[in-house]
């Protein structure tokens, strides 16, 4: 049976001026990029009812290393999430929008399948906490508490150490976690359809949910 296909927001990029149509996207299920003339990028997010990020909006902003947003109070987008983007990661955002200038609705459809996936268990970055080791130890896996799975860096931070092809040494030929049961929190936590999961597809299996980037694409149209 193939896995429900997941959800995803697609992403546009507005002018300032078109400030209530880029809201009206994003309360359709999309995601906005309001792109001013002095270069700035602002990313516009839905919250829920409780004044929270939905969970691929999180995963998002955290692509682009940030947490904290701003809801707005008046205006058109009142009520929406608003985050002034880092210059070094411009480019990311107005990437995922030409990625998906190809898709006409604010939310897509997709049917990944991780199962005959597996792109995020290579070249990633998996901590581990106290927790995923305790776990492994009950599983009577002590193995991977040690080096030959595991490395520390000096600032005490623990993490998987992945084969020299940038696999990670877990994964089974059929693309399963070989410890699926006792996976480490980090993958657990991993959702299909974030922009993490869509890096992944793209760097790994060169699948690249929409259009291809384009060099010559200007920050500001
Ligand atoms: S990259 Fe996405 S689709 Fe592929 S296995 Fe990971 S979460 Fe699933
Ligand atoms: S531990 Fe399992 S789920 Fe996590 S990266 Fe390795 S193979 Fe993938």
């Amino acid at each position: 049976m193939s896995a429900p296909p997941v959800e995803r927001p697609v992403w546009r990029r507005f002018r300032p001026r078109w400030l209530a149509r880029a809201a009206a996207w994003v309360r359709a299920g999309g995601h906005a990029a309001i792109v001013n003339e002095r270069d700035t990028v602002e990313v516009l997010l839905g919250l829920d009812e409780r004044g929270k990020l939905s969970e691929l909006g999180l995963w998002a902003l955290l692509s682009i290393e940030q947490r904290r947003f701003r809801r707005v109070k008046t205006g058109p987008a009142e009520g929406l999430a608003l985050v002034r983007i880092r210059p070094k990661f411009r480019r990311a955002v107005l990437d995922w929008c030409v990625r998906d200038a190809m898709h006409e609705e604010p939310r897509r459809r997709v049917p990944f399948d991780c199962t005959t996936c597996a792109a995020c268990c290579h070249d990633a970055d998996v901590r581990l906490d106290e927790n995923d080791l305790a776990r492994f130890r009950a599983a009577g896996r002590i193995d991977l508490t040690r080096r030959a799975y595991v490395k520390r860096t000096r600032d005490g931070r623990v993490s998987l150490r992945f084969a020299e092809d940038g696999r990670c040494q877990l994964l089974g030929s059929d693309k399963l976690c070989t410890i699926y049961e006792i996976r480490p929190e980090n993958c657990r936590a991993f959702v299909a359809g974030s922009e993490a999961c869509l890096s992944a597809r793209e760097e790994t299996l060169g699948l690249r949910d929409g259009a291809p980037w384009d060099e010559d694409v200007e920050l500001i149209r």
